[in-house]
């Protein structure tokens, strides 16, 4: 099998699909790889340790490839410059861009999206959903402690005392639970929210309190549904009054293949003290706050609004390490003796591969 490896192209992406560390165990397992030069630039990993771990450094590295390791979906013109019948795996995007899901039946290709992946027991190790939103959520109360005009901790000083910032999460999925606890670690007091119910547990083994809005909506596959309007009226209400007493929000809900939940109203920001800070992770997918431009800082009556993008791309060099492992981990079911094998018995292949197989086979 030969592995290929390109540089990652879209604008801000720092991460990358292929460490030192797992280009050495690909290349125990028996694959050939290649990588384009300057291929961990971004995440701060030499082409020397590459050609180390037994990588060829060539710029021409997917030309030959049967297996292609990606974070972002490649673009138009490498897709069809690839060998046809060669396989991809990444996070591929499959709802953004229906054009690339024809791009790839027509040249052949064999597409494994990451986000399809079934988030099972036996699949955790190639989650990179969990592992990527771990970093964001680590980040994201970075920025808001940076955004912030007062300290996150206590402080008893001889200038006084300091009363630790109130910091908020809402969601408390993987990103939430991290945002958590980092804010912990940096002394704040710290709530949190969610409408699964099985999170108030987590929330508090974590530190963090759970703040009851009365609503629960749990939802298939242990994620959450969409709210019903009389449920997210009263959510809705609750944390209106809430929010006037808090410091830092940060936001995390999402809905799989939804725009995220419209959580904060613009009423709602205006009720806040001048001088808090939003920070607003769902910003990917709309945001969880209706004033959230994404991409962008605003500050409307003293509260600051930031829709920070890729936050995991900041920590490139961790987010790459976990996210290159759980793309080694996922290539694993899919070389056998040294050559590509697909099970398709296997729910992890079945249930990933997109476009979906038919019932007539590829
Ligand atoms: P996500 O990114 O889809 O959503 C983030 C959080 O937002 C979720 O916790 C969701 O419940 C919450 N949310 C949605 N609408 C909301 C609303 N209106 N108000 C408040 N909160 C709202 O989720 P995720 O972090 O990718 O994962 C969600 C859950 O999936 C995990 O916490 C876990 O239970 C499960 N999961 C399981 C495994 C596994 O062990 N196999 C792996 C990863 C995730």
């Amino acid at each position: 099998v030969i592995v290929g490896v390109a540089r990652e192209t879209a604008a801000g992406e720092r991460r990358v699909a292929l460490t030192p560390e797992t280009c050495r165990k690909l290349v125990a397992a028996g694959c050939t790889v290649q990588v384009q030069p300057g291929l961990g630039a971004g995440a701060f990993f030499a082409d020397a340790l590459y050609a180390e771990a037994g990588a060829a450094l060539r710029e021409d590295a997917l030309a030959a490839a049967d297996l292609v390791l990606c974070v972002q979906p490649p673009p138009a013109e490498v897709i069809a410059a690839l060998k046809p019948g060669a396989t991809v795996v990444g996070l591929l995007q499959p709802q953004a861009d229906a054009a690339r899901g024809q791009a790839i039946r027509e040249r052949g290709l064999l597409a494994f999206p990451l986000e399809r992946l079934p988030r099972t027991t036996r699949a955790q190790a190639m989650d990179v959903l969990s592992s990527q939103a771990g970093m964001a959520g680590y980040k994201a109360v970075l920025i808001a402690a940076e955004l912030a005009p007062r300290f996150f901790p206590m402080l008893t000083t001889a200038a006084g005392t300091i009363r630790p910032s109130k910091v908020l999460v809402v969601g408390a999925g993987v990103a939430g639970l991290q945002a958590i606890a980092t804010a912990r670690r940096l002394g704040a007091q710290v709530e949190g929210f969610d409408v699964r119910p099985e999170t108030r547990e987590q929330i508090e083994s974590l530190g963090g309190r759970f703040l009851d809005l009365g609503v629960s909506a749990a939802g298939e596959g242990g994620y959450a549904r969409a709210l019903t309007d009389e449920e997210r009226a009263e959510q809705q209400r609750r944390l209106g009054e809430h929010l006037k007493g808090i410091d830092v929000v940060v936001c995390t809900a999402a809905v799989p293949g939804r725009p995220a939940p419209k959580i904060l109203s613009a009423a709602m920001v205006d009720g806040m003290k001048p001088g808090s800070v939003i920070v607003d992770l769902a910003a990917e997918t709309g945001g969880n706050c209706e004033l959230t431009r994404p991409g962008e800082r605003v500050e409307v009556a003293g509260v600051t609004i930031a829709g920070p993008l890729n936050l995991a791309s900041l920590g490139a060099q961790h987010a790459s390490e976990m996210y290159a492992r759980n793309l080694y981990n996922f290539a694993m079911l899919l070389v056998k003796d040294g050559a590509l094998a697909f099970d398709w018995d296997d729910e992890l292949l079945a249930r990933t591969v997109w476009p979906e197989r038919t019932a007539a086979g590829a």
